[in-house]
């Protein structure tokens, strides 16, 4: 099957001035329709990056980034809008919604920039809120919102444009842990039911349940998960520790 998306061998260097930040070093990653895969990795290792290369929101200093096959690295930058507005939704932590437009307006205006327009707008939005639980939020602004349903809001917009890949930058970062939760259970049953290739950015392992795939970065490149993800038994713990020294 050809993955919705997939970067190989990627590099990002950003050059602030004379000192070069290599923030990927060879990243290879593909991800599937209906699939979520978690990004996991320390501050600075490059998750925001990855996501904003997928995104086609930066080109990769070298590398291959095929979105359902096509090679989009190396596109001149007036074209990725348009790939951007064809296949991808964007989930921010913050959640961007624009404060003096309506719930339902937010998500008009994702709809708009795909030219649709008046009755059929209203209606799809209303559809589209009712998917993520809150229809009757259509006419209320942000400020009026709690922080779960701004971020369902948002999901409802990145959704707007029927995506084959949606990505989301540390999207429970600002909200509760339960709150979170659910966010991260509608996001993954709406992937799995409407077949969009999900990457998600976490720092939470509590969350992991709601995860196809986890996937670490360090340093700029996909590493092996660390070995202990939950808590094993001391013994096991005193087994496996002499191997993983002796392969580092
Ligand atoms: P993460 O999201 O995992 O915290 P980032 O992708 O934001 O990591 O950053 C990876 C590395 O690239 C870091 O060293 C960061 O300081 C650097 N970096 C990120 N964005 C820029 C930029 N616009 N200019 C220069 N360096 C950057
Ligand atoms: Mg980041």
């Amino acid at each position: 099957m050809q993955a919705a998306i997939a970067v190989h061998n990627v590099t990002k260097t950003y050059s602030p001035g004379a000192a070069a930040v290599h923030a990927l070093n060879g990243v290879d990653l593909a991800v599937e329709s209906g699939e979520v895969v978690f990004l996991m990795g320390p501050s600075g290792s490059g998750k925001t990056t990855l996501l904003s290369v997928m995104g086609c929101i930066l080109q990769p200093t070298s590398g291959s980034v095929r979105i359902r096959g096509r090679e989009v690295a190396g596109l001149p930058e007036r074209e990725l809008p348009a790939i951007r507005l064809g296949h991808i939704g964007f989930v921010f932590q913050g959640f961007n919604l624009f404060p003096t437009l309506s719930a339902g307006e937010n998500v008009e205006l994702a709809l708009d920039l795909k030219g649709i327009r008046g009755r059929d707008a209203r209606r799809r939005a209303m559809d589209l809120l009712e998917q993520v639980g809150i229809r009757e939020k259509y006419g209320v602004f942000p400020a009026d919102l709690s922080g779960g349903q701004k971020q369902r809001v948002a999901i409802a917009r990145a959704l707007a444009g029927a995506p084959d890949i949606l990505l989301a930058d540390e999207p429970t970062a600002a909200l509760d842990s339960h709150v979170g939760r659910r966010i991260l259970e509608l996001v993954r049953s709406l992937a799995h039911s409407q077949g969009v290739a999900v990457v998600i950015v976490t720092h939470d392992s509590r969350m992991l349940q709601f995860t196809d795939r986890l996937v670490h970065i360090e340093d700029g490149r996909i590493v092996k998960p660390p070995e202990v993800a939950t808590s094993p038994p001391a013994a096991a713990t005193l087994e496996i520790a002499p191997l993983v020294v002796s392969g580092a």
